[in-house]
């Protein structure tokens, strides 16, 4: 840290991003990644003459991508807001709306804490329920800016459009953002309240279920004036936050939209699988509608377990906080990605 940074930032507690090992390879169960490739479609789409327009800057309102993605969603395109990875979205989510404070719950994606602090916006941490439920009536009325992760990571637990209806009819004063980056995973999405709400915005993103981590696209859905509100914060900073290959293979990835459903449909059957193998041998699995799951085994603990498998070349995610600790979230992979991962856990719970 140089003597040059603003005391405020100092202390600023850092999101810690998953690992992304380059060393050695890995069964690589730890960031919530798809275990499948972009569709032919994004690949080709790729091609050399599209590389060579690099030189130029990209559309700024990512027009092509927009009108694909609107027809898709059923949704107008001035309801639409793109931007680098759904993490840029969260950002400018805390920047424009947080004046009167944010509440979350106190086990969901981290980077709401570090986003509330960067902002200096006051928190307030709402608790899960014992059972890692999120505590509906604990969000009513509390007319902040509401942030809720549907599903739930690293739990995978989601709930119903109308259980979240409740908490945005009583929080007029404020937006309520669902952020549904695990989504298309089982979830029902809450994009068709965004016409009768103009206080809801819905944050998604093609990291997950469309394959697109390393190419940052996240979007936002909601009423034309709050996207009016992301776009002058975008259009302060940094416009062209969507570079060109990223809106061309965002592009082919909606004109393909069965490949990807397909997907889903695998990652959810094996998820179905692992999670049943998982309880047959003694594992606490939460019920996850993610691409992932959160488990816990009496016969082991979290960090042991997260050790072991890393010993084995697996890699799952552990949190070391608290309430969690015990607990390991392990992506879906490929089926035989699964199996290797099973075997192994066979070998450490029988060493
Ligand atoms: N929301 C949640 C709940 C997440 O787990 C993630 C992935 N780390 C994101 C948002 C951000 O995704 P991205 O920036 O890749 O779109």
């Amino acid at each position: 840290m140089s003597r040059f940074l603003k005391e405020k930032l100092k202390s600023l507690e850092t999101y810690t991003p998953g690992e992304q090992p380059q060393d050695k390879k890995y069964i690589k169960l730890n960031t919530n990644e798809s275990p499948y490739p972009p569709s032919e479609a994004v690949i080709n789409a790729l091609t050399r003459s599209e590389i060579e327009d690099l030189r130029l800057y990209c559309d700024p309102e990512c027009k092509k991508l927009k009108s694909a993605f609107a027809e898709l969603y059923g949704v107008s395109e001035e309801c639409l807001f793109f931007s680098n990875g759904s993490d840029d979205i969260l950002n400018f989510v805390f920047w424009a709306f947080g004046q009167d404070g944010a509440a979350y719950n106190d086990i969901t994606y981290g980077f709401y804490s570090v986003f509330a602090e960067l902002h200096s916006i006051k928190p307030t941490v709402v608790p899960l329920k014992n059972d890692f439920t999120v505590d509906i009536n604990a969000f009513l009325g509390q007319n902040k800016l509401i942030v809720i992760a549907n599903p739930n990571a690293p739990t995978g637990i989601a709930v119903s459009p109308a259980e979240i209806e409740k908490i945005i009819a009583s929080n007029r004063k404020n937006i309520v953002v669902v952020d549904e980056a695990y989504i298309d995973f089982g979830a029902e999405s809450c994009i068709g309240l965004t016409e009768k709400y103009d206080n809801l915005l819905c944050v998604g993103t093609f990291s997950k279920s469309r394959s697109m981590a390393g190419a940052r696209l996240g979007f936002a859905v909601g009423n034309k004036e709050l996207i009016n509100d992301l776009d002058r914060l975008k259009y302060s900073t940094n416009p062209y936050n969507v570079n060109r290959l990223t809106q061309i293979a965002g592009l082919a990835a909606v004109k393909d939209n069965r490949y990807y459903t397909d997907n889903c449909k695998k990652i959810m059957d094996t998820r179905d699988f692992v999670t049943s193998r998982l309880r047959g041998m003694g594992f606490t699995v939460l019920d996850s509608k993610a691409n992932f799951i959160f488990a816990k085994s009496d016969k082991i603990s979290g960090s042991e377990l997260y050790k072991k498998l890393k010993e084995k070349d697996v890699l799952v995610r552990h949190f070391e906080s608290e309430r969690i600790s015990d607990f390991n979230r392990i992506t879906i992979g490929s089926r035989e990605e699964m199996e290797i991962f099973l075997a192994k856990l066979n070998e450490i719970l029988g060493e």
